[in-house]
């Protein structure tokens, strides 16, 4: 990666050194089953089970309210589907239209099974409105999910508050949120399930995590073996697991430091964006977002066209999650937020990770300036 500038943290980061080690250990030295009975197996299953405390730690829940599972996909599919049961026949499901598809999608097969899913309004930035969404919450609201940072614009929810609200207006219903893009980055919540992937956190991909707060009866999603308390079948990936482990620490140790960084790299990008003609922000005001995320729109230019000529240049960005990017027709997130025409067709994404620097900010900018001026030439003509 050392001739390219990576500003797509939120897809995915690179692996940490130290998570790479971990993960090798597991699988070279250590690759024994933790469910086994021998004492090389015990011995891993406490390793596991310290892994669990101490990433539950860093949200305040205990041990036995984290489960392990292969993603974020899986842990808000397993939220969502593994809540009917909890919902004892409420009918309504309020999630945000600005949801990842891993929410959004589930949500869409709960409405064709006939529940009564609808949309919380959200603003400009894509950030739930307190008072629209508390006008939904009626007696019948069995599930509410509303991501912790949005994905695309880095927008943060009052997750607190909506969880405060909730308990007023609909105190038998349940709060999962998505954090997939916060976990680590923002403080702690308070809510009833909570959905984290290590991918986004320097962990390898292929492992995440869900809070199920202790007494909210959520169904399996995977049965089989009963591994994770019976929660989720599946022999333990503990390659995947202690490599989240060590990302988990190695990110507790820095997090200001890392946060530092991260929001100078932003503030200087955006800086420089400014002073392009036609560029408008789709992202919170600086200060107020995710640090990690920047979306700009470039008017007069096509997002998509922007990227290719960008990863040409060895500068990699995206035009909105990586999950949709394969999907064909507009943008729903931006659409939701009222972002359409030519600021949702020139809409780009930045999303950084402590690696990145200030000077790959100012190099970035450059690139960008100059591809812009050329391709608004080229359709202007
Ligand atoms: N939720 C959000 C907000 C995300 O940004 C992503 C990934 O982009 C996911 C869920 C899915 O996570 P995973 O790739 O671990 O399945």
């Amino acid at each position: 990666m050392n001739d390219m500038i990576y500003f797509d943290n939120s897809a995915t980061t690179v692996c940490l050194d130290k998570a790479a080690a971990a993960a090798k250990e597991y699988m070279l030295e250590k690759p024994f089953n933790p469910a086994a009975a021998y004492s090389a197996a015990v011995k891993t299953e406490r390793d596991l089970n310290a892994a669990r405390a101490n990433i539950a730690s860093k949200i305040g829940a205990d041990p036995g309210e984290l489960i392990f599972t292969s993603c974020g996909t899986e842990s808000n599919n397993t939220a969502i589907f593994g809540s009917l049961k909890a919902m004892r026949g409420k009918t309504r499901v309020i999630i945000s239209p600005v949801e990842h598809p891993s929410v959004y999608e589930p949500a869409m097969e709960l409405k064709e099974q006939g529940y009564d899913v609808v949309f919380a309004p959200v603003d400009v930035t894509g950030r739930v409105k307190l008072d629209g969404l508390a006008a939904l919450m009626t007696p019948s609201t069995g599930l509410i999910s509303i991501m912790h940072v949005n994905n695309e614009t880095g927008a943060i929810n009052d997750i607190d508050g909506i969880y405060s609200m909730m308990k007023r207006l609909a105190p038998e219903c349940l709060l999962h949120s998505d954090g997939v893009q916060a976990f680590m980055k923002e403080a702690p919540v308070s809510c009833d399930m909570y959905s984290a992937s290590g991918h986004k956190l320097h962990a390898p991909k292929g492992v995440g995590a869900l809070y199920i707060r202790r007494g909210v009866r959520v169904k399996p999603y995977l049965m089989g073996g009963g591994q994770e308390s019976g929660m989720r079948s599946g022999t333990s990936n503990m390659p995947g697991i202690m490599a989240f482990n060590a990302a988990v620490e190695d990110y507790a140790l820095n997090r200001a430091a890392y946060r530092e960084r991260i929001l100078s790299v932003k503030e200087r990008l955006y800086g420089n964006l400014k002073r392009i003609k036609d560029v408008t922000l789709n992202s919170p005001p600086m200060g107020e977002g995710a640090a990690h995320i920047l979306n700009v729109s470039f008017l007069g230019v096509r997002g998509e066209v922007l990227l290719n000529a960008l990863s040409e240049k060895g500068l990699c960005v995206s035009t909105g999650s990586a999950c949709a990017a394969h999907k064909r027709g507009r943008n729903r997130v931006l659409n939701a937020m009222g972002i359409l025409g030519e600021r949702q067709d020139g809409a780009i994404r930045f999303s950084f990770s402590h690696f990145n620097t200030v000077d790959e900010a100012d190099t970035a900018a450059q690139m960008i300036e100059e591809q812009v001026s050329l391709l608004r030439r080229f359709r202007r003509r």
